[in-house]
């Protein structure tokens, strides 16, 4: 899951004058815009849609991890073998940090 946020100038409606807006992507698609001016936040994606889009891109990942590792595995056997019970131990947790993120969307 990619959340990146970028700062930009764009036209305020409100201030009614180019400002510095805060544009925030989640995953390729703009999810929020909010004027560092006025404080006018406008949402482009709703928590429904971000969910929704969480859930797809979840179900693909763990539907491709097992090939994933197997790949990992050929190409750097003593690396991942090393350092896969210390991932396994931390995925819970980066995924909970991620629906945090999400959540704050
Ligand atoms: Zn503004």
């Amino acid at each position: 899951m990619c959340i990146k946020k970028t700062t930009t100038e764009l036209f305020c409606p409100k201030c009614m004058e180019d400002t510095a807006y805060e544009i925030t992507y989640f995953e390729d698609k703009i999810s929020n815009l909010l004027c560092l001016k006025c404080g006018k936040e406008y949402c482009l994606l709703d928590s429904e849609d971000i969910y929704f889009e969480y859930i797809k891109r979840l179900h693909n990942r763990i539907k491709t991890k097992p090939k994933r590792i197997r790949e990992e595995m050929k190409d750097d056997l003593n690396n991942s073998a090393s350092s896969m019970p210390i991932r396994i131990i931390k995925k819970p947790f980066r995924m909970l940090e991620e629906y945090r993120k999400i959540k704050k969307l």
